[in-house]
């Protein structure tokens, strides 16, 4: 075996029972490799299976079929000499900073002195030196993750996992942890020898690994590898980081066009059962003007747009997604571009705007056309929302087909395609036809 490989992830599969029976296949023929000094980013959507492969590597969890080898020997139970830090910060509100660090010590059965050497030194390293009697409700987010790497950096792992440990941090906090983190790195401070990190966010992963791997959804499964060979410390503005940044949106939304496409296929012919993503129909005209105003006048560039808005991948991806589903815009290669119908619909007033709305819904939205059929046909226009419910949780889950439809009747209110009471859980038509 190759002795620089810490880590071996070798078709891993893992699928979680459902509640009304069957089973959700959450991860499928995953392989991965973490080598000597490596720091290796997992990059996917928010459910596409992160948290859960990083629970299997870790021992506390069991894949349904697949093996992880750590340094040559099978993982099957905690492991030691792997640790974890976590988003939620997971401290004991209890324990002083001293006493949550020492916690991780107290497994090893080491002496009471050294316990208290190691985590001292621990702290020191992580830069929370003051702090070794406060309490968590004292200390801010930033300080309260460094405990949580201080915590788990006091075992001397070998290997370090970490899921979206700065995803809970405001933006400036993020980025003077991570630049801390891998100065540490850099300099070979860190008792480990290599780092998996989970995150959504495409520029931290560009920031700081070696290799990124990009995860697809449903099931999880790595479907590109993409090396980031920049020197440390790394600079945003650098071309070649932008570029790099450009190549990994271009991939996520091409990946997820095609899945998207698939999925269409796949339900051809009973297009009411297509899960819905739950956009409001605020995002979706907020999104429209953003790409049709100055500097884009129709047609952005997708991290651009990210940063401009202030979001998240996870949260204009489904935006975009259902732009591209109503026909008022097209992604394509880490672009987002107004169709036709778009432009219109950003240069008119409510009124048309709804009316725009409301023909995308019924012509692209099969399950919006088919709650306004069964609706026009009635007698008395109404139809209780249990009717739909059932018909979906024939093809999803009950809590996809909740979604599903909570998206559907948000676009139905705003396109005036029909009314929906929450109190009675009863659709409506307020002009029948
Ligand atoms: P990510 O970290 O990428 O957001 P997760 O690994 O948390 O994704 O979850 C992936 C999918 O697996 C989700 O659909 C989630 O609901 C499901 N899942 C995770 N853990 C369990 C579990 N213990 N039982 C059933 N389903 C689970
Ligand atoms: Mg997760």
């Amino acid at each position: 075996m190759d002795p620089e490989i810490l880590l071996d992830v070798h078709d891993v599969r893992r699928a979680f029972a459902k509640q009304g029976g069957g089973e959700l296949l959450v991860l499928d023929d995953v392989q991965l490799k973490l080598r000597d000094d490596e720091i290796v980013g997992l990059l996917g959507r928010s459910g596409s299976g992160k948290s859960t492969l990083l629970r299997i590597i870790s021992g506390l969890s069991r894949p349904s079929a697949g093996t992880v080898t750590y340094l040559g020997h099978p993982v099957d139970g905690p492991a030691r000499g792997i640790a974890m830090v976590f988003q939620s910060f997971a401290l004991f509100p209890w324990l002083t900073v001293l006493e949550n660090v020492q916690l991780g010590l107290e497994a090893l059965g080491l002496p009471a002195k050294q316990i208290r050497e190691r985590a001292l030194s621990a702290i020191d390293l992580i830069g929370l030196d003051g702090y070794e009697s406060a309490y968590p409700r004292e200390l801010s987010g930033g300080m309260r993750q460094r405990v949580g790497f201080a915590r788990a950096l006091v075992v001397h792992p070998n290997i370090l996992l970490m899921d979206e440990p700065f995803s809970a941090l405001d933006v400036l906090t993020a980025e003077n942890l991570r630049t801390d983190f891998l100065d540490l790195w850099q300099e070979g401070q860190l008792p480990i020898k290599g780092v998996i990190l989970v995150t959504h966010n495409i520029e931290e992963a560009v920031l700081m690994c070696d290799r990124v791997l990009l995860f697809s959804t449903n099931p999880g499964r790595v479907v590109t590898e993409i090396k980031i060979d920049l020197p440390h410390p790394r600079d945003r503005q650098d071309p070649a980081f932008v570029s790099i940044v450009d190549r990994i949106y271009t991939e996520m939304t091409a990946r997820h066009t095609e899945q998207i496409m698939q999925r269409r296929e796949r339900f051809q012919g009973m297009g009411i059962s297509t899960a819905l993503p739950r956009v409001s129909a605020n995002l979706i005209a907020g999104l429209v003007e953003a790409v049709a105003a100055q500097p884009y006048d129709g047609k952005a560039d997708l991290p651009d747009l990210t940063a401009d808005l202030q979001l998240e991948i996870d949260e204009l991806f489904p935006v975009a997604e259902t732009l591209q589903m109503l026909r008022l815009a097209e992604l394509e290669g880490g672009d987002i571009k107004l169709t036709h119908m778009g432009k219109r619909f950003a240069e008119e007033d409510i009124n048309v705007r709804k009316e725009i709305f409301s023909r995308a819904l019924m012509s692209y939205v099969p399950l919006a056309a088919h709650i306004r059929r069964v609706l026009d046909e009635r007698a008395n226009h109404t139809a209780p929302k249990s009717r739909f419910l059932d018909e979906l949780e024939d093809h999803m889950s009950p809590e996809a087909a909740e979604e599903t439809l909570r998206a559907v009747i948000g676009w139905g209110r705003y396109g005036e395609l029909f009314s929906y009471d929450d109190d009675t859980a009863m659709f409506s038509l307020e002009n029948p036809q």
